[in-house]
């Protein structure tokens, strides 16, 4: 008999009061829980860039879907909508699981581990449990990150905003915009503004990023959307890639392997951390690169986490502009809850539910989907491949 955990049972407690709510209000944080209920079982044991793995194939479906112009509604077997719908399910997957698990159920060698909820930003400001919509406020204070302005104005600047790193009229604008953000933080720093940002529907949320970002969209063609969105994709992968290879080096004798690489970097790390400051001058005294070797591999792990986090706020931010364009592109009555603007949760629960219209997997129709699922749906899928390929 399978055993139950304290997190499984935590869950479905949770999910049961959810269930009674309209899905149309769920927040971002309720569809991470309900969608990571379902499709707990085949998470639970696997690696944080396997999930990863599964958003990076549903965004470049969703990329060659884009290629096609196929904006269809998300009953349709293909289309953007449908691919934007499970791309966000495997996000909500992989924030679930690192946002829900305990560590003795995580697994040693998760590269990752509890570490999502137990590492908090350098700038809180908004206080309060490490959540996907926490990290998205973090990220996105009510107003753009890099003008601090609602509407965005960085198309105004476009090329200097792309070089802002290298172009010396960045400087100018710098101190104005970061005041701006500085401000906006603040009003997010009164706990209402962050509970109110935090019970947002999805469909709200993705309102949130219009609100900041529609004129920006406005003026950019799907496809150039489309790449934003891979690209913060992308720069999630990079952080995973890089959190494994710290795992192994921390496995594989840390001192011996890590020292010279860091010892190496000392002349750039100056003046980011007071406390890296500190352990460079120690060492320089000592003549001994152990000690910098450690707090460098704890400072650049929680740098590596934070970025993370902000990765996944990114990626977010992309697809409520793929959503958002796309609302912009699909023709009144195509989708069926039109006029107006369709609405992505509803498009969700049309996708996830099974026969009897139970929130549950599409595919083996359960509440928590089997093992097994996951597998016959690829076989499939390569057998399928196969018959194409014998046919043409
Ligand atoms: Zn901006
Ligand atoms: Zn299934």
């Amino acid at each position: 008999m399978e055993i139950v955990t304290e997190t499984e049972k935590l869950i479905d407690e949770k999910l049961r009061a959810l269930l009674k709510v309209d899905k149309e209000a769920w927040t971002l944080d309720e569809w991470v829980l309900g969608l990571y209920s379902i499709y707990r079982k085949h998470d639970i044991k696997s690696m944080p860039s396997d999930i990863w793995l599964q958003v990076v194939n549903d965004a470049s479906q969703l990329a060659e879907e884009v290629r096609r112009e196929n904006y269809k509604p998300v009953s349709n077997e293909e289309g953007v909508l449908r691919q934007a719908v499970k791309m966000f399910c495997w996000m909500c997957c992989f924030v679930g699981k690192y946002t829900h698990e305990k560590a003795q159920d995580l697994g040693v060698n998760d590269s990752i581990g509890i570490s999502l909820v137990t590492s908090h930003s350098s700038d809180d400001f908004a206080g309060g449990d490490e959540t996907y919509s926490k990290w998205i406020v973090l990220k996105f204070p009510g107003v753009c990150p890099v003008c601090g302005n609602s509407p965005c104005l960085c198309p105004s600047y476009a090329e200097m905003v792309e070089n802002r790193k290298v172009d010396p009229r960045y400087e100018k604008f710098k101190g104005e915009w970061s005041k701006n953000i500085e401000n906006a933080k603040r009003e997010f720093n009164k706990s209402e503004n962050t509970k109110d940002f935090r019970t947002k529907s999805l469909n709200q949320l993705i309102k949130f990023f219009s609100d900041i970002y529609g004129g920006v969209h406005l003026q950019m063609n799907l496809d150039r959307i489309c790449f934003h969105l891979l690209e913060e994709v992308g720069e999630v992968s990079d952080e995973l890639l890089y959190l494994n290879l710290l795992k192994q080096y921390q496995e594989d004798e840390l001192d011996k392997k890590f020292k010279p690489v860091f010892y190496e970097s000392k002349g750039r790390i100056q003046g980011i951390s007071p406390k890296l400051d500190e352990q460079v001058n120690k060492v320089s005294a000592e003549k001994s690169g152990e000690a910098l070797g450690e707090a460098l591999f704890e400072f650049i792990r929680t740098s590596n986490i934070e970025n993370l986090k902000g990765e996944l706020a990114d990626v977010f931010s992309w697809l409520c502009a793929v959503l958002h364009k796309l609302d912009c592109l699909i023709k009144p009555g195509v989708v069926k809850d039109r006029p107006g603007s369709f609405s992505f949760s509803r498009q969700i629960e049309n996708h996830y539910k099974n026969f009897h219209g139970d929130f549950a997997c599409p595919v083996c129709e359960k509440a928590k989907c089997d093992k097994l699922c996951l597998l016959k749906n690829l076989t499939a899928k390569i057998l399928n491949k196969k018959n194409k390929k014998l046919s043409s």
